[in-house]
């Protein structure tokens, strides 16, 4: 099977790195990813593949059904690039000024379309049904929430979902599959402390709403150093501060926006509240008032320790044992692929892009850039979590 796996990889290897050079040169960002829908429809008509698109505006989901009825897995990419300006000089660069794929969701589409591509001619091999999923928005609101609320997990039923991500502190050859906490959840929330303005010569008139956003950043830290227990992991950064126009005048409002990342609920809660707590004591101390926009976004990415044993057993078959990283500290960045593992279980893979360790490659550059034979390995990545899967008995 891994020598048949191998060829039907290399057959298709063509189609999927100019697929990847095409979404590439047009990049689109979050809900707008109708042209990159458009070239995965294309490979799905010709190959006569079905499939069900438009979901959340522009996800797509495509079916395969082996010989017989059986289990069910979900396989996803998402779609989306991001605002940054290329400056790769690749041949494929993007055409499109202020956009760029500057993450690897190029790759994630046309690996998983490959995959496909793959499994399909494979599908009297196995049985029960896989799942391909196309989502919009990873980058920006989450587009994996809306197509679960537009039934992507029923009819049938999914009993598990996988998903890869092209990662710049991998290796290329090497596969990073962990089991529990993977990546943070996120909230953000923008805060403003409503204060009194005045002259900067006569404070004692005013309530000053930059000593609020001072005191309140300070404080804040705090929460992480005093509040937290030592072993964990949380962070919360401000990334705006917008306070007043000149040198002598004390501005009336100061707004902050600011991020929080945690790995479990009991920290989700304890930092949540510890910001609302002193964003309510800063105000009180110089009587203010103060409005907290606080929103929940992407839960944490936590891997289910079956499926990513199962998923590091498949991957023995295809590299070496040492290639596959199965033990790393969570990632405080956000992945939506975490409302897929709250729903089911399901693991998430990196796969490696990287030249050299000490050299990683960034990821949100605009120099971001890696070699197309990485394909191969996130295509048959895919395959053999996929045959595995629905092979296997419970
Ligand atoms: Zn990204
Ligand atoms: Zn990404």
């Amino acid at each position: 099977m891994q020598e048949k796996l191998a060829k039907l990889a290399q057959k298709y290897y063509d189609e999927v790195v100019e697929l990847r050079h095409r979404i590439h040169e047009e990049p689109e960002l979050e809900f707008e990813e109708f042209n990159t829908a458009r070239l995965i429809c294309k490979i799905l008509d010709k190959y006569k593949i079905p499939y069900k698109k438009n979901i959340a505006k522009t996800g797509i989901l495509a079916y395969i059904n082996g010989k017989n009825p059986g289990k069910c897995v979900l396989f996803r990419a998402d779609m989306d690039a991001l605002p940054v300006q290329e400056e790769t000089n690749l041949p494929f660069s993007s055409k499109i000024k202020g956009k760029m794929h500057a993450c690897g969701h190029d790759g994630h589409c046309a690996g998983l379309v490959g995959a496909m591509l793959v499994l399909n001619e494979l599908k009297n091999e196995f049985s029960g049904t896989i799942k391909f999923m196309f989502q919009p928005a990873e980058e920006g609101s989450g587009g994996a929430l809306p197509m679960i609320k537009e039934g992507i997990l029923e009819n049938p039923y999914v009993d598990a979902v996988f998903g890869c991500h092209l990662w710049g502190s991998v290796l290329e050859n090497q596969v990073q599959i962990v089991s529990g906490e993977m990546m943070a959840g996120v909230d953000i929330f923008t805060l403003e402390f409503i204060g009194q303005g005045g002259h900067g010569a006569h404070p004692h008139t005013t309530k000053d709403p930059i000593i609020m956003a001072a005191k309140f950043i300070n404080d804040i830290q705090c929460v992480i150093s005093r509040r937290l227990r030592p072993v964990d992991a949380g962070v919360i950064t401000i990334g705006s501060v917008r306070a007043g126009t000149t040198f002598n005048v004390i501005p009336q409002n100061a707004i902050l926006k600011g991020t929080v990342r945690f790995l479990n609920e009991e920290n989700h809660k304890l930092l949540k509240s510890n910001i609302e707590r002193i964003a309510k004591a800063v105000a009180l101390e110089f009587e203010a008032e103060f409005k907290l926009d606080y929103v929940r976004e992407y839960p944490p990415l936590i891997n289910d320790d079956k499926m990513a044993k199962l998923a590091r057993k498949a991957l023995s078959k295809i590299i070496k044992d040492e290639n596959i990283i199965k033990e790393a500290k969570a990632d405080m960045g956000a992945e939506d692929f975490a409302f897929l593992t709250k729903e089911r279980p399901g693991a998430y893979i990196f796969v490696g892009i990287a030249k050299d360790i000490n050299n990683p490659i960034l990821h949100h550059s605009s120099n971001f850039c890696w070699d197309d034979e990485n394909l191969k390995l996130l295509m048959k990545t895919h395959c053999v979590i996929a045959l595995d899967f629905l092979a296997s008995k419970d």
